[in-house]
């Protein structure tokens, strides 16, 4: 197995002028001290247990926990290196996305990284949702076992029946009935529900078809045991099962609930799910760049030794080119999610939208160049399980999709940009451009 990345992300000190403002990218002491205590922790224990990990999941027939996973989060949880995704102090590290995005990149570094540190999609994200909006009963049933690392939950809105793209589409059905709420529907790419430990569903769906367009959508949570949820099958990505997690195809028949599992209240399924993707996309882009940086780490280490006609790779021009270029996209795309992490602690996720919607697209697009460049650059060994870098790019592909797809991102980019250029026409009049 080839050397690891021991370290990316330098430090961008200073002060830097943005549109909006002054923006200081420095780390604060407490984010410098979890930078290197991250560090040791992915060398000492991460990367050594990476095939540890693989070994254990295919013996035990790969749809159970390897028991190496739990060991791992018992010591980063001793270590303090737990929740720090969750801004809200009380239920986590109450780091701001800004600081955050330097440790999450770390973890971006191995697929396996963010669940030991409890900080894995999409338990993150439906954290977040039971943080911001559950009830206390919600809180201590769900969130408090989900923040302790002891179950795990899944995010069920994609429908195989129509283009979930556009949210307004989901057509599961959540109808009230007495004291309780009937599920209907089918979903898809849920992930995480195929785990032995997925407890809970947060479902959306339809609670009242007659309302406003964008109040239509309920979010309810499901147990996954109560009679009529079935998963059906667990869909590979690229061939990868993704095992012990999985995303799974689930059918919702008559499933009853309590009416107290409604999260927030009935309609407010698009609000919440603004809340809930912005911070949980922006961390995909900031693990993406970590991705990025160990594929170029190995790139350049493969090709400092391999020599091919007479001479290192490494002197080949052809690979200096791609080397300079994955250095420059990597910085790039680093810049600029770190300025949509730091608009989103100015001003919060809605105004920050285009800026998290800019990252979405350049991330996984530049993460995907970035690996392409050092699967070739290592030949056959690229595209084989000898080396991280196929299930990188099989994992980063999909988030042209899984955050919602890249057309759909550019569009809300665009629409700001239009309206921003319109209201600054406003302002300085016709030919103001001039
Ligand atoms: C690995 C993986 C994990 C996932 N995990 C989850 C999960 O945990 N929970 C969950 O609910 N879902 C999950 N998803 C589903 C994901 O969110 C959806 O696949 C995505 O939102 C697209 O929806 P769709 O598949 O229905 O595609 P469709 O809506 O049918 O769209 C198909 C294509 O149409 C094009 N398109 C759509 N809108 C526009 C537009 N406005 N302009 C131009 N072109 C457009 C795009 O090219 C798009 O890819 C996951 C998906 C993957 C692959």
């Amino acid at each position: 197995m080839p050397p690891v990345a021991r370290d990316s992300g330098g430090q961008l000190a200073g002060f830097h002028r943005m549109g909006d403002g002054i923006v200081d990218f420095g780390w604060s002491p407490r984010v410098t001290a979890l930078r290197e205590q991250l560090l040791e922790f992915m060398e000492r224990v991460i990367y050594p247990n990476e095939s540890v990990y693989e070994e254990q999941l295919t013996d035990a027939g790969r749809w159970t926990v390897p028991p190496v996973m739990e060991e791992m989060k018992r010591e980063a949880r001793a270590a303090g290196l737990w929740n720090l995704f969750l801004p809200d102090a009380k239920w986590g590290a109450g780091l701001t996305n800004l600081e955050y995005a330097p440790l999450c990149e770390i973890m971006g570094h191995s697929l396996m990284a963010p669940e030991v540190f409890n900080c894995n999609a999409p338990d993150t994200g439906n954290m977040e949702v039971l943080a911001q909006y559950g009830s206390d009963t919600q809180k201590s049933r769900w969130l408090e076992p989900l923040l302790r690392g002891e179950i795990r939950s899944c995010f069920a809105m994609t429908e195989p029946a129509v283009a979930s793209s556009d949210a307004t589409n989901i057509a599961t059905r959540i109808d009230r009935d007495g004291d309780d709420y009937i599920v209907n529907g089918r979903k898809w790419w849920s992930s995480g529900a195929a785990d032995p430990r997925c407890r809970v569903a947060i479902v959306m769906g339809r609670s009242d078809a007659k309302a406003a367009r964008h109040e239509q959508q309920s979010m309810i949570l499901v147990p996954l045991d109560t009679p009529g949820v079935r998963i059906v099958r667990s869909l590979p990505v690229f061939g990868y099962d993704d095992a012990p997690h999985g995303h799974a195809e689930i059918l919702l028949d008559e499933v009853r609930v309590p009416a107290d599992h409604i999260i927030w209240a009935e309609g407010k399924g698009f609000a919440i799910a603004q809340g809930r993707l912005g911070p949980g996309r922006i961390h995909h882009c900031m693990r993406l760049i970590g991705m990025a940086e160990r594929a170029l780490t190995l790139l350049c280490e493969r090709v400092g030794e391999r020599r091919a006609f007479g001479r290192l790779l490494s002197e080949q021009g052809v690979i200096m080119q791609w080397i300079a270029d994955s250095r420059v996209e990597i910085d790039q795309a680093r810049l600029l999610t770190l300025t949509a992490a730091w608009k989103m602690d100015q001003v919060g996720n809605k105004a920050a939208r285009k800026e998290i919607a800019m990252i979405k697209v350049i991330a996984p697009q530049m993460a995907l160049r970035v690996i392409d460049r050092a699967i070739q650059a290592f030949g056959g060994m690229g595209v084989s399980d000898d080396v991280c870098l196929a299930r990188f790019y099989a994992s980063a592909r999909t988030l042209r999709l899984a955050d919602g797809p890249d057309e759909v991102h550019r569009e809300a980019i665009a629409k700001l940009e239009l309206k921003h250029q319109a209201d600054r026409k406003k302002i300085v009049g016709q030919g103001g451009a001039r």
